[in-house]
């Protein structure tokens, strides 16, 4: 059976963060670092924009401001990211501020799809470089934490620490990971909303904010805004009968500045980004979790198994929209997510989330005056799916002795930045208790 000193299970930001912090400090550590697919799954390779400001990304149950921020400048000294510049911000900010929203100013970045793939690529080298073995396409499968001995497709292996961050897709693996191993968690929080795809003219501000982060009434807010080349995607999620639900989400290319062999892309005119509403549930429903994959099936049963999309236009009349009549005369752009079915979003969206999100949506509109187009599209579901909040035993996102659990997946972040800073707490809690 192999033996290491700390393994990792996930090479998404907050498995890379916390290997990098273990290895920069303690060069002899046997150090492991696993993944299902051959490269990390994530945000740092859909679109990879990172936002360096408090709060973006930081979940309030696990984060202050004072304990995130020193976490933030060690996240930004080790990525060296390029920040974007932003204009004209106090015209949006005015305009947000009397009607009651507030315009968040962030320190962003942003590599596109294809420039996250050459930061992986260079993560991975620079960490094999710094004597991490790294075994890409193993799947960790389960766990004997007394023993302290993972289980993957292909072996056993034995370790002292175990950081477990395998994102929002390996929720389940979590899951079933914390129920095994008597890890107590709580679940109660969900976010559900609609992805907005519009022409760029209709949503003018990219050019002054890449991603900017509104925060209306209701815990609605904006989340993950694309432009340049960008598209719409789906992301599917198999139910243990076999059965699949999707939910939406956005990227983008960098835009091809002409140069031969890059992998960037011609602008298409579009942006997309998400308008989520935070729901927060209370007793007697247990699980936000079954909630939330009930509304991803429901929304695949109205929508043939496909997201839904509607125009605006047909919404606001109450109409369903059609295939054959989704685009031409004032809808005149084509979805960048063909798949998905024309219908009517306010069959599945319960009515409490739509209405914040529409008057989000209006209320968008007066600061940014284009949005509500007819042609704007809203695509449903895009919901963010968190593995049930474990109960931790300290500040490093220890959930057992030898367990760390970190990363979107755990609750303890939202967003690349921060699951790197995760990452980095875990790491220290490792390195004191050494
Ligand atoms: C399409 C998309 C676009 C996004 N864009 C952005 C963005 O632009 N900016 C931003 O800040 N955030 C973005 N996000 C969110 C971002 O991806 C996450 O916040 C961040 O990647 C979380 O990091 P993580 O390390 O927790 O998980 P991930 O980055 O998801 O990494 C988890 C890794 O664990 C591996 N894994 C899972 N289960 C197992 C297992 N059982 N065994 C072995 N390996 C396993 C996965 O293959 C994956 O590589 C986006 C997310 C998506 C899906």
């Amino acid at each position: 059976m192999g033996k290491y000193d700390v393994v990792i299970i996930g090479t998404g930001p907050a498995g890379l963060g916390a290997a990098f912090e273990l290895l920069a400090r303690r060069p002899d550590l046997a150090l492991l670092v696993l993944d299902k697919n051959q490269f990390s799954s994530g945000g740092l390779r859909n679109d990879c924009k990172m936002n360096f400001s408090w709060p973006i990304g930081f979940p309030d149950c696990c984060w202050t401001k004072e304990t995130a921020e020193p976490y933030l400048r060690r996240v930004e000294d080790f990525l060296e990211p390029i920040i974007l510049e932003k204009r004209n911000l106090s015209v949006y900010a005015r305009r947000a501020e009397k009607i009651g929203v507030s315009l968040l100013e962030i320190r962003q970045s942003h590599l596109g799809t294809d420039g996250g793939l050459e930061l992986i690529k260079r993560l991975v080298a620079r960490l094999e470089g710094l004597g991490a073995e790294i075994s890409l396409g193993e799947r960790a499968l389960s766990l004997d934490a007394e023993a302290r001995v993972l289980r993957t497709e292909t072996r056993e292996i034995a370790y002292r620490d175990l950081v477990v961050a395998p994102g929002r897709g390996g929720f389940s693996f979590l899951q079933e990971l914390m129920s095994a191993a008597s890890v107590g968690f709580a679940d109660n929080a969900v976010d559900v909303g609609v992805r907005i795809e519009t022409r760029r003219e209709h949503y003018p501000i990219v050019s002054d904010y890449y991603d900017p982060k509104f925060l209306f009434p209701k815990k609605t807010r904006t989340f993950c805004t694309n432009s340049g080349a960008a598209h719409v995607v789906q992301e599917k999620y198999e139910e243990k009968d076999g059965s699949a639900w999707y939910s939406v989400n956005g990227h983008a290319w960098s835009v091809a500045a002409g140069a031969a062999g890059t992998s960037a892309r011609p602008a298409n005119g579009l942006v997309n980004f998400a308008m989520l509403k935070t729901v927060t549930l209370t007793e007697p429903l247990a699980s936000g979790q079954d909630y939330a994959r009930m509304l991803g099936i429901q929304a695949a049963l109205l929508g043939g198994g496909r997201p839904i999309m509607q125009r605006v236009g047909d919404f606001r009349l109450g109409k369903r929209s059609f295939r054959e009549r989704f685009s031409g005369d004032l809808y005149d752009f084509e979805p960048t997510l063909p798949s998905a079915t024309p219908g009517d979003i306010s069959l599945c969206v319960p009515a409490k989330v739509m209405r914040a999100l529409w008057n989000a949506m209006k209320l968008l509109d007066t600061i940014v005056p284009g949005l509500l187009h007819p042609s704007t599209i809203m695509y449903y579901p895009e919901i963010k799916l968190y593995a049930n909040r474990p109960v931790f035993r300290d500040e490093s996102f220890m959930a057992l002795p030898g367990l760390y659990l970190v990363g979107d997946g755990a609750g303890t972040s939202r967003g690349i930045t921060a699951a790197w800073a995760s990452g980095l707490r875990a790491a220290d809690g490792i390195l004191a208790r050494l």
